[in-house]
Order: C-alpha cells, then structure tokens, then sequence
C-alpha cells in the first residue's frame, strides 16, 4: 500500500506524521471520505470542494490548488491500482508546538490513504437496521458547524459508543433544541405520504454528497422533498426511514427507539432509491487513468 505524504508516495510503514501535529494534539484538521467503484471516484470534485469549504471555515490554507490535490488523490489511486476503493484524505493544521496557537504551524500536512472500510453486510440491504437515539446531542452550529468535516469527531464517537451498547450498527443525533440533526456517520431520510424530508443542514449536519445525490435523485424522479425542522415524533411515524453516507450509500431504517417504521421491512421507496443510487454511483464522477501510475510521484 503507498500512501501520500506531504508530496510523496511512500510505503505504509513509513507513511507518519509528527507527534507535534496538531491535527494528533488538538484534532485541528479536516477530512474526507470517498468512494472508487470500477475506477470512477464518485463525486471526486464535490469531495475535494466540501474539503477547500471545511478549510476555509476553520481558517486552514492549504499549499495546494483544488486541481493538485484533486490530481494526488487521483495518482494515489493509480498507484496502488485499486479499482474498488476508500480514500480517506486528511488534512492536519502540521506541526507545531504545544500550545494549541497555530502559528507556529507552518506547514499543513496532507495524506491521502488509498485503503477500504468495513461496510455494512449486504443482507443488512435487505432487512434493514435498527437505530437508537444517543443522549449526546450534535455539535451546535454556533460552536462548530457539522458542516465542517473536521477531525473533531469525539461527540459522535460517543453515540456511537451508545449504539454499540444497544446492539445497534448506528445512533441518531438530535440537536441541542431537540430536534433531529444526523446520525454518527450518516444522513436521516424519511418518507411520509410519497414525499421525501430530511433535516435541513443548520440543524446540525454535515452536508452529505450521499445526502445532495439522494436530492437530486429524487427531483429527476419527480419525487416532492423537502428540507426542515424534524422531531423524533415524525420519524416514528414515517412510512420509511432511511440512511445515506459515503459507506452506507443507502440504508433502510427499519426501527428507532424500539418503533417499528412502517411495516417493519425496507420500504419500496428506499429500495427504488437504492438501485438509482447504485447506477449514479459508477457514472457520476472522475475515471482513475491507472497508466499514470510510473509518474504518480509528485
Ligand atoms: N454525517 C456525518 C457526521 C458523516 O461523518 C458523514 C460521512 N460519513 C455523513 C453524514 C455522510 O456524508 P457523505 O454522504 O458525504 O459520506
């Protein structure tokens, strides 16, 4: 496996950063997570744009050009010539030194692994999964919008913890006032009477470009959506309720908080998005050149 460091392709066992980053020290950074299917990284340009947006936000530059790292990440891919892929690319503030004041970080640190994720099993498509709702509420917008992919993920890390305690694969989040936000590492859907809503992205969520397809399938399919405010009442209430993520790409809920959605089975709405999904997934984005892979050192 090579992974890209700062410029370089280089092995896994030398692939390190410095235990002064602060990345490693205060998690001030960012990231992204995309999918490679048959060599088209889906959505490589929406990715790489959430990324220079999460960067902006925090104040982060970095010493690339949106065609450069799109690039890297592309040679990265050929070089390790994995046509089915997960690329995990973060950026970190870099070194510095103990003092959480980044000024004395001058140089960001760039990686990109070119590796894969444990997914959810495939007859999970089939059956669905249950939720929880975690009492760790999601990061208010007013001290770090979710927005932001950062390196700040410990507050879903500790619902996920309480999913992983009731025996569920994953933990819904509302937000401080109440009201739905996001799961851990995925978007919430429902459906109610033929139309599709999900929590507008100032609730507390990370605007998913699993979440923005998903919208986008639903208007070529003429299907009515909207984006607002969700309490848990309508999603137990739903016809069906579903996930989207760059893992999970579209997963049927089937249970939250012990209420049976719908009839207890994947809905025929969910479904139908999931195969629009799975076609959009090898079509829509950026084509690896695996031939480039003898001068992806840069
Ligand atoms: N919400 C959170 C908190 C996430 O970390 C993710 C990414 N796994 C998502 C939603 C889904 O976003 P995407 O569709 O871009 O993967």
């Amino acid at each position: 496996m090579l992974i890209y460091v700062n410029g370089k392709l280089v092995p896994k066992e030398e692939a390190t950063v410095s235990v002064f980053d602060h990345g490693f020290l205060y998690g001030d950074g960012i990231f992204e997570g995309i999918r490679v299917y048959d060599g088209n990284v889906f959505r490589l340009d929406e990715h790489i744009e959430r990324l220079y947006e999460s960067a902006q936000t925090i104040r982060l530059e970095i010493p690339m050009t949106l065609e450069e790292l799109t690039q890297a990440t592309l040679d990265t891919i050929a070089a390790n010539g994995m046509r089915d892929a997960y690329i995990r690319l973060v950026i970190s503030r870099g070194p510095g030194d103990l003092g959480i004041d980044p000024i004395n970080c001058e140089k960001p640190t760039i990686i990109i692994i070119c590796g894969s994720i444990a997914l959810y099993s495939p007859e999970l498509y089939g059956t669905g999964i249950s939720i929880v709702t975690s009492s760790v509420p999601r990061i208010p917008v007013q001290c770090l919008d979710p927005r932001v992919k950062s390196l700040n993920y410990l507050n879903n890390i500790m619902a996920k913890i309480e999913g992983r305690q009731a025996g569920v694969p994953e933990a819904l989040m509302l937000n401080i006032a109440g009201r739905v936000a996001e799961c851990t590492a995925d978007n919430i859907f429902m459906f109610k009477d033929g139309a599709l809503e999900t929590p507008d992205l100032l609730q507390g969520a990370l605007g998913g470009i699993t979440r923005a397809s998903v919208l986008e399938l639903a208007a070529l399919a003429g299907i009515p959506a909207t984006e607002g405010k969700l309490g848990l009442h309508d999603l137990y209430n739903a016809d069906e309720v579903f996930l989207t993520g760059t893992g999970a790409e579209v997963m049927p809920v089937v249970k939250i908080d012990g209420r049976t959605i719908g009839d207890g089975k994947p809905g025929k709405m969910t479904l139908e998005m999931l195969e629009r999904f799975r076609a959009l997934r090898i079509s829509d984005g950026v084509q690896v050149n695996y031939d480039t892979a003898a001068t992806a050192e840069r």
